[in-house]
């Protein structure tokens, strides 16, 4: 599969028109358990890598990857802005250094790069399976890879995934303050993690970049 400059700037711009949609609704989710500002975050943070598409993609991909990593990291701010900031600069560190602008590898060659960003993500939330965090999304995500599932079963699964964080109870942030009382309400971290997996996807369901 053969990612071209032009898909990670329409990627980009994809991821940006997701969150801008759903921004309300993010924030309503953290406002039952969090602060309320998780939908705010996330578009400020998407509209800056949007700001900076045509730059990052002509980066060869892990420097792209590790350039949007960083971005994420100084405009989202709150919780999230570190672990998705985490998630994409150690993804992006953990493909091949040969990867040319805008390659990316198939599906089941992302699985083992997505594991150990994953792997970095929950050292910097100290977090794991079950804590009600948008690692609850990305563990099963990575499931789907190394199966090779194809994009659109990978989507569903992030959604039921994201879902599932309801009945959970919070153990990390400041939703875990509530105790039993998280329960009950999605963790939006987790349906902000949904909503960009299954954009992404959708990308890849309609173009089959080959
Ligand atoms: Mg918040």
């Amino acid at each position: 599969m053969h990612l071209a400059a032009a898909d990670l700037a329409a990627l980009i711009a994809l991821c940006r028109a997701e969150i801008d949609r759903h921004g309300e609704h993010l924030s309503a989710l953290d406002s039952a358990i969090g602060d309320g500002d998780h939908g705010a975050n996330m578009r400020r943070g998407l509209e800056a890598v949007f700001a900076e598409r045509d730059a990052i993609a002509a980066l060869p991909l892990p420097a792209a990857l590790e350039r949007i990593g960083l971005v994420l990291v100084m405009n989202i701010g709150g919780a999230a802005g570190p672990l998705y900031g985490t998630l994409l600069m150690e993804l992006g560190r953990a493909l091949p250094g040969d990867a040319g602008a805008g390659d990316l590898a198939a599906p089941d060659d992302l699985a083992a790069p997505l594991e150990r960003a994953i792997a970095a993500v929950a050292r910097r939330g100290r977090s794991g399976p079950g804590d009600k965090t948008l690692l609850d999304v990305l563990y099963p995500v990575q499931a789907e890879l190394v199966r090779r599932s194809p994009p659109g079963d990978i989507a569903a699964c992030a959604r039921s995934a994201a879902h599932s964080t309801g009945p959970m109870q919070a153990r990390r942030g400041r939703a875990s303050f509530l105790g039993a009382r998280s329960i009950g309400h999605e963790d939006p971290g987790a349906s902000s993690c949904a909503l960009l997996t299954a954009a992404i996807c959708g990308y890849f369901e309609e173009h089959r970049p080959s």
